[in-house]
């Protein structure tokens, strides 16, 4: 038995530490690591049973051309020759990558270098954009860079926490203990703010079950109560907070309580209760996830909650903050190296001087003009025939994209689709010319960023597995291919690591948050040896926010109209996780423990929709929408809202031929973020 490594759990954005013991060829013991910031030794389900998939069933071992085996000189070069040519005819907006927050932040680096950098576009896009690219735009606008003004600790330190579209118990269970511990501690009140009523709402002592797409209106009513009980910080707002003219005039307009409860649907007397908790209590932490981000609004939805912390001068302070609570291991990782079509490297715009900087920085031979496409759009690209070589890393966009039908139509016709995988047969390596073996989570090395910006390190447990390589060893390859030996001269990932903490503060003077000054130090063996590494204080605690002028914005938003019910579709279809399954289960699927909490994918429907559509508790029921359609077991319960219906996300062609989920929600983006709005598809139900 080896020495204990310590490692980071492979799911969720919470970003728990683990020690791992390898107990034979192919085993390992996994527990928490007692002395990492984020979990102090605690693991949920998912990270305890990481062990159980660490197995070689299913695995891509070696590179692929179509159906054939063949060598990696083979298919590097002809990546390489496709990209170049396809560059070379059709100029470098016919390019692109899609990527993924399972990508480790040396593997973003170096794929955002090549694209941005050499081939000169900003066509690459992560599966990050449909987990929290709303929680960044919001940050953008309010604070003038993508910050996460929190940590783990202001929950500990917070009197009143607000989950607002979170069902943190199952989508987060260790912050969810921490939360659970904070009331225990300090008997910290707890609101839900969610349609459902979730295993979280359970535990809330309010739960506002609010009617889907309502949030801005809960929000600014949320706001207008505090301005008019006595609850701003007239001097914060004075000294650190740009007001825009005729703010607070609309916000007079239909945000009384009366009309948010009728707007929200909620029992005004709630609203009532939790509005009255809020004007009180100055240690408010409000927690958001995808209820909130997955929304065509989703932006607006994070402005709002931004405004009510900026005007109640509830940020910078312990045990007070909003704080987007992110999806998956490395969502901040990709955010901070800028591997996103919308912004440029190391949290900076598309701005002329920034691109000047990081093309100097580079020694590139161009650089990306303006944002490339956002997920939805790259994907509409493809099936327009306007991208016509993509390279997908790491991730299952026939599975996870909306509209996931019109995906798979898009790939098949793709001239010239590469998947990167650690698995030999995904929905998407099906529409793969090339498929290149990557390593997997115990093979590979590398740091990833938390949901509260600690960064921990992902370590190599195990050998790579017949010719599995990292990922950034694959870009680099092919980008030497390309004709850029030297800029892609690395040999390890400890290098990528340095030169991204350089580029983080190239000629910044210290001035940009994130700047990772003094990282780089220290050479190969620092690295190897890191600790998780937590940024400390309290994020604008000085009341200085990184706009020209260090004020903050409070930000204009308004209500949308709800749109009606459709006569046929006239229920709305909600999407999330199971407690014990991550994304399309590739990897959770591989742990047998894991299934048994839920065995087979569920439509929940309120008892009443079960009634009127003749539905019946454990029968079959297709649930359909314009997009597509398939079939799921019905659970009657009143965990739903009436007219709305919940599906899990997991299940794919490959593990099952019900619960497709993919294939029902629309492909709508919010306008600002390009977040896809997983959250109220219209949709209609019948037994079969
Ligand atoms: Fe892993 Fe998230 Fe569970 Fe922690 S909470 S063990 S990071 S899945």
């Amino acid at each position: 038995m080896s020495a204990p490594v310590r490692t980071t759990c492979a799911y969720c954005g919470v970003g728990c530490g683990i020690s791992a013991t390898v107990t034979g060829e192919r085993a390992v013991r996994i527990e928490g690591d007692p002395d990492h910031p984020a979990n102090a030794g605690r693991l949920c389900s998912k990270g305890r049973h990481l062990g159980e998939t660490v197995g070689l069933d299913g695995r891509l071992l070696h590179p692929m051309i179509g159906r054939k085996r063949t060598s990696w000189d083979r298919a590097l070069d002809l990546v390489a020759r496709r990209f170049r040519e396809t560059i070379a005819q059709y100029g470098p907006g016919s390019v692109a990558f899609y990527i993924s927050g399972q990508l480790l932040t040396e593997d973003y680096y170096v794929a955002n270098k090549l694209m941005k950098g050499f081939i000169g576009s900003a066509n690459i896009d992560t599966n990050s954009r449909l987990c929290m690219s709303s929680a960044v735009a919001g940050h953008m606008r309010a604070f003038g860079e993508d910050v996460v003004p929190a940590s783990y600790d202001d929950i500990d330190a917070a009197d009143l926490i607000v989950l607002v579209g979170s069902n943190t118990a199952w989508c987060h269970p260790i912050v969810y203990q921490r939360i659970m511990a904070a009331r225990a501690a300090r008997g910290a009140q707890l609101v839900v703010i969610d349609p459902r009523r979730t295993e979280t709402a359970e535990e809330a002592d309010i739960h506002l079950a609010l009617r889907p797409g309502s949030d801005v209106a809960l929000m600014n009513g949320a706001l207008a109560w505090c301005r008019d009980n006595g609850a701003l910080d007239s001097a914060f707002l004075e000294q650190h907070v740009s007001t825009p003219d005729g703010f607070w005039d609309a916000l007079a307009e239909g945000n009384d309580l009366w009309s948010v409860a009728r707007t929200c649907d909620v029992p005004a007397a709630d609203l009532r209760r939790f509005y009255e908790l809020l004007a009180v209590t100055p240690r408010t932490v409000t927690l958001f996830s995808q209820g909130v981000n997955q929304s065509l609004t989703g932006t607006d939805q994070v402005n709002a909650i931004t405004n009510l912390h900026l005007a109640t001068g509830r940020i910078g302070k312990p045990g007070a903050a909003p704080f987007s609570i992110t999806g998956q291991p490395n969502a901040m990782g990709g955010r901070e190296v800028g591997g996103l079509a919308s912004t440029l490297a190391a949290h900076m715009d598309f701005a002329p001087d920034n691109r000047a900087l990081v093309q100097r920085f580079w020694a590139a031979p161009t650089i990306a003009e303006k944002p490339g496409l956002k997920a939805v759009d790259l994907f509409r690209a493809v099936g327009e025939g306007r991208i016509k070589a993509l390279w997908i890393m790491a991730t299952n966009p026939a599975v996870s994209m909306p509209d996931a039908s019109r995906v798979r139509e898009a790939l098949a016709d793709c001239p010239f689709v590469v998947v990167s995988d650690v698995i030999a047969d995904t929905d998407t390596s099906a529409f793969a010319h090339v498929r290149l073996p990557a390593a997997a989570w115990g093979e590979k090395d590398g740091t990833v960023t938390n949901s509260e910006r600690t960064i921990s390190r992902q370590r190599a447990l195990f050998p790579l597995p017949g010719e599995a390589k990292p990922d950034w060893w694959i870009i680099k390859e092919v980008a030497r291919r390309m004709g850029w030996k030297t800029a892609f001269a690395y040999d390890r990932p400890a290098e990528i690591w340095r030169e991204h903490c350089r580029l983080s503060t190239y000629r910044n003077d210290g001035a940009r948050l994130f700047a990772l000054a003094g990282h780089g130090a220290g050479g190969n063996a620092a690295y190897d040896a890191m600790p998780p590494f937590r940024w400390g204080g309290t994020p604008f605690a000085d009341g200085r926010f990184p706009t020209a002028d260090g004020r903050a914005r409070l930000v204009p938003v308004a209500q949308k109209p709800i749109a009606a019910p459709l006569r046929d579709w006239p229920m709305t279809l909600n999407t999330g996780r199971y407690r014990d399954q991550w994304h399309t289960m590739t990897r959770t699927g591989l742990a047998p423990k894991l299934a048994r909490h839920r065995a087979e994918p569920l439509v929940e429907v309120h008892p009443q929709d079960a009634d009127r559509l003749g539905l019946v508790d454990g029968g079959l029921a297709r649930v359909s929408t314009p997009q597509g359609g398939s079939l799921y077991r019905v659970a009657i319960g009143d965990s739903q809202r009436p007219g709305e219906l919940f599906v899990p996300i997991h299940w794919t062609d490959k593990t099952s031929s019900a619960g497709r989920t993919g294939l029902l929600p629309r492909p709508l983006a919010d306008p600002i973020s390009g977040q896809p709005g997983f959250k109220a598809t219209p949709a209609a139900i019948a037994a079969v």
